[in-house]
């Protein structure tokens, strides 16, 4: 134990929300059905969601992930990630008769309709999203004419479009508010006719996650973000609590990661977790942090959350017609609550 903190002075912020958001339990939940009604295996491509752990214990029950389509047998079944898929990957599997059921989270298929509506009126649609993220491969697939990608406020120099009288923003729904607001401002100084989207692309999940994390940062000497390197959402949220005044952060899939220099003069350490962690990965973190001295857990927490999507309807059918339960995901946790 360091000799800088005492027992009594020890203590943990738990971000509330944090964890899994609407759309990863609905995929996960997908695949656990899909398992369930039509056996092992069924073909997943691309990982379901971003987590190392939901992804291994899928497998385990009989899930194939793969790259691409064309990995997949002949007539066989796959599952479309929660992530989004362009369109021509719809017609490969259709090629290949592959029974699929789309499993993208519905907030992206909102910005999939964005893009499509935006490209029929002949705008140039400046989406800002990482490189090779699968989410923006899907969403610029939906109109590789009119997309043009802007990762981040360092890529708006580089930026040309038809007629700057015609341009919008729509953005991946997993990057950091506060940087694409940033890069939204330095489009407009370029464009100012720059059209808003419709609606918020960045969703309610990343964004909530986001404010517990950078209301909690100032009293914060460490932060743990539970979640995947390839994860964006997760990523994001170290990078926020260091913003906003977390004195040290990092991003960990498992509690056997933490590293013991971390923890040196550590008296109040944040915890969240990304949108595709199971709470069950957050309860070992806080165990680790118990036999550390850190006892003492108050949640924190920025906002409610009540969203549930249903089913994909094709799998929903299908499990009506068997009998079995189509009914949604259900809530895993409280966000509210202690894990
Ligand atoms: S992070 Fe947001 S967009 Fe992504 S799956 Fe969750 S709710 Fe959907």
């Amino acid at each position: 134990m360091d000799t800088q903190t005492t027992q009594e002075t020890k203590r943990v912020l738990l971000a509330a929300p944090r964890g899994y958001c609407a759309g990863v339990d609905r995929a996960v939940v997908t695949v656990e059905k899909a398992l369930e009604l039509y056996g092992a295996p069924v073909y997943v491509r691309k990982e379901i969601v971003h987590n190392k752990h939901v992804v291994d214990t899928l497998r385990r029950r009989g899930a194939v992930f793969v790259e691409e389509t064309d990995e997949v047998p002949e007539g066989a079944t796959v599952i479309f990630s929660a992530h989004g898929v362009a369109p021509i990957v719809h017609e490969e599997a259709k090629a290949r008769s592959l029974k699929s059921i789309d499993a993208t989270c519905p907030l992206v298929t909102k910005v999939h309709r964005e893009a499509v509506r935006f490209a029929d009126d002949d705008y140039d649609i400046l989406l800002i999203g990482h490189e090779g993220h699968e989410e923006v491969v899907g969403t610029a697939g939906e109109a590789p004419e009119h997309v043009i990608l802007v990762d981040g406020p360092e890529g708006v120099k580089d930026v040309e479009v038809r007629d700057p009288e015609k341009v919008v923003w729509l953005s991946q729904t997993t990057l950091s508010v506060d940087e694409t607001m940033e890069t939204v401002r330095l489009l407009r100084e370029k464009f100012p006719s720059l059209q808003d989207p419709p609606s918020d692309d960045i969703c309610y999940a990343t964004q909530n996650r986001q404010l517990a994390v950078k209301q909690m940062a100032p009293e914060l000497d460490l932060m743990l973000v539970v979640g995947s390197r390839n994860s964006s959402n997760s990523v994001r949220l170290v990078e926020v609590a260091l913003e906003h005044g977390a004195r040290d952060g990092y991003l960990v899939d498992y509690a056997a990661e933490l590293q013991d220099e971390w923890f040196e003069g550590v008296e109040t350490v944040g915890v969240s977790s990304g949108a595709s962690v199971p709470e069950i990965l957050v309860r070992d973190v806080l165990d680790d942090l118990a036999a550390r001295g850190y006892l003492d857990v108050d949640v924190f927490t920025a906002a409610e959350e009540k969203m549930l999507f249903q089913l994909p309807g094709e799998l929903r059918r299908d499990l009506r017609a068997s009998g079995m339960d189509d009914t949604s995901t259900e809530i895993r946790h409280d966000a509210g609550a202690l894990p």
